[in-house]
């Protein structure tokens, strides 16, 4: 049995900055959607730009992975079946993102998963995020769960000083905001030497793009103690060269 493949709408379009678009997506499709998956990701299903109806072609086919690509719930409200996804936008052009800044309400996109939760422990004393702007969704979610007590850093690149957002996060973790155009930025890895070789306790999360998470992982095997199971680190996308 193949993924369970949902068809959404776009109920509304909101920018929040100017590389962050929020749609959020309805549907009778989302009635059985599982509740408390945010930071969790889906697999966004498009339809293709030359279609005429304008609809995504769901179920698999040769070729049907050519139209997903992976996208963060950022929220998602049973009662009004409503389904909220940042897109981050305006800085490279793809099939997702060229869909996302020409949405409409009313627009089709399908929706696969959703997968699991990413960050590997709430619960851990302290906690250490790195991502850039595609990350930002998966972050926040996870830094509105954390429980209040807790401690920690998130390093975030934003193109844009606009592009901060207030998130609900614990007082005792310190945001980062790297305002910059560079995703590939050394303050990632000028953020975590700046941590300490220690940093046993600590659950970690890292995505970015696969150079910079390859980066930040060989320092964390080089140089430093933690603790694997509680490390969490993707790929968001890869550069083509
Ligand atoms: C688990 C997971 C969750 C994710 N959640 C989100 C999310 O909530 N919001 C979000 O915006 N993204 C998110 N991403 C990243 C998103 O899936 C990728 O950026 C995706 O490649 C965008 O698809 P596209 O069709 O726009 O570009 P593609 O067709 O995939 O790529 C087209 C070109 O653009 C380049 N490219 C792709 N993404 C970027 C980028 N971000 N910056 C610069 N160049 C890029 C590629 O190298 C390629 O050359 C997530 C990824 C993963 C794995």
């Amino acid at each position: 049995m193949g993924p369970t493949m949902r068809m959404t709408q776009v109920l509304s379009i909101n920018d929040l900055s100017p590389h962050m678009r929020r749609i959020t997506l309805t549907g009778d499709s989302l009635a059985d959607f599982p509740e408390g998956k945010e930071s969790a990701h889906v697999k966004a299903i498009f339809p293709a730009p030359s279609s005429s109806n304008k609809k995504p072609k769901l179920g698999v086919y040769l070729g049907f992975k050519n139209f997903m690509r992976s996208y963060t719930i950022r929220s998602f409200d049973k009662e009004n079946l409503a389904l909220t996804i940042d897109f981050a936008v305006n800085d490279h052009q793809g099939l997702a993102t060229n869909w996302a800044l020409a949405a409409k309400t009313g627009d089709y996109l399908g929706i696969a998963g959703p997968g699991d939760a990413k960050h590997a422990d709430l619960n851990a004393p302290n906690h250490l995020f790195f991502g850039d702007i595609t990350a930002l969704p998966a972050i926040a979610a996870t830094l509105e769960k954390l429980p209040e007590n807790t401690a920690g850093h998130a390093y975030i690149q934003i193109p844009n000083e606009q592009d901060k957002q207030v998130i609900a996060a614990p007082k005792g973790v310190k945001l980062h905001w790297l305002v910059t155009a560079n995703k590939f930025t050394e303050d990632f890895l000028i953020g975590l030497k700046s941590l300490g070789n220690d940093i046993s306790d600590t659950a970690i999360f890292i995505a970015a793009e696969a150079s910079v998470v390859k980066q930040l992982k060989s320092h964390l095997n080089t140089s430093c103690e933690y603790d694997k199971t509680k490390l969490y680190a993707s790929a968001y996308w890869n550069q083509k060269r």
